[in-house]
């Protein structure tokens, strides 16, 4: 009852009266109760209290350290009698057909054709439920399903850590790929440069010679213009000679290059490797992969644990076998999670 009270205190911001008191409630005010006469069957406000201290002295009351003492909080009652399907309904009857508690518009609408329904005063016999076992079982219950909770908030945690460390994973992987077609790239590009350094040298040295060939033939064209009516015998014979010599050389270069050849540099993409990525749907799979822990063990171990005990009292031949299958059983389901 009394963590019935503080869960409904906790909700509100404002504290929550789980005991009215009684006169106070008469006056229609709610008053928090401080104390109960067991004389008065009544509860007490701290003001209404010394009221009742003068009046009756000799009467026993309990305050808020022994609410064991006192009656079920309204609260209480309400939840417990509230029907489950009719929410403003109280529970009224018990139909023994269904062994269920209804209340009036259930056994209207539910247990018209039951041959037992009766009144929740006729239903009640036998001895009163044990409530502390039911109450043990509650928190063994509650104990599991927290421990579950707490398994499921560390497998968020996890799940999340291992989202992370595969986005990571992506990244490098991407990085990795960019690592590499740099590379390729470099070596292309540095084919490149080679080609282009060939080709250069190659047009130099046409160059050169093609205007070394200008040079020394304008040379000796200007030499026979400034000879030429001067009535220089060698020198005219050596010029004629050196001019001959010069002209066929000219023309046979001349005639080698005849064809006027442009050289241009082209790339080639490799087609291949383009049409391979542009297949790829993704850099990799995911894949998804669980790790069942066996919660049955929960239960099954303590039970063949009482069992190997047992037998180990028992200390017959058979049993030393048994302890020996169960540390096996364990050893290896402690191998599978
Ligand atoms: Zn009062
Ligand atoms: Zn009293
Ligand atoms: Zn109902
Ligand atoms: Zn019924």
């Amino acid at each position: 009852m009394a963590t019935f009270s503080q869960s409904n205190v906790a909700k509100g911001s404002n504290a929550v009266i789980d005991f009215c008191c009684s006169p106070c409630l008469e006056h229609n005010i709610y008053q928090l109760a401080e104390v109960y006469c067991d004389n008065c069957l009544k509860l007490y406000c701290a003001k209404c209290i010394t009221l009742h201290g003068q009046l009756f002295g000799k009467h026993i009351a309990y305050g808020r350290g022994d609410t064991s003492k006192w009656p079920v909080a309204k609260e209480v009652e309400d939840f417990l009698l509230k029907c489950d399907l009719h929410e403003d309904k109280r529970l009224e009857m018990f139909c023994d057909d269904h062994n269920q508690h209804c209340c009036d518009n259930c056994a209207f609408l539910n247990h018209r054709q039951c041959a037992k329904v009766t009144l929740l005063s006729e239903s009640v016999k036998g001895p009163p439920p044990d409530l502390q076992l039911l109450a043990r079982k509650i928190q063994n219950i509650l104990e599991e399903l927290n421990k579950l909770q707490n398994y499921w908030d560390t497998n968020m945690q996890s799940v999340q850590a291992s989202y992370d460390k595969q986005l990571h994973e992506i990244r490098q992987t991407r990085q990795n790929m960019n690592s590499i077609l740099d590379a390729i790239e470099k070596t292309t590009v540095k084919e490149l440069d080679d080609k282009m350094t060939s080709l250069k040298a190659s047009l130099k040295t046409d160059v050169d010679n093609c205007s070394k060939l200008y040079n020394e033939l304008k040379l000796l064209g200007d030499a026979i213009h400034d000879i030429v009516d001067k009535g220089k015998v060698e020198l005219s014979f050596i010029a004629s000679k050196k001019c001959l010599e010069k002209i066929k050389h000219s023309e046979t270069y001349l005639k080698g290059k005849s064809v006027w050849v442009t050289n241009l540099l082209t790339f080639q993409a490799d087609s291949d490797v383009q049409q391979y990525f542009s297949q790829l749907s993704g850099l990799g799979r995911i894949v998804l992969s669980s790790k069942a822990l066996l919660c049955w063990m929960n239960f099954l171990f303590p039970k063949l644990l009482k069992l190997a005990f047992i037998c180990y009292k028992e200390s017959s031949v058979k049993c030393d076998f048994f302890i020996v299958s169960v540390c096996f059983v364990m050893l290896m389901l402690n191998n599978y999670t």
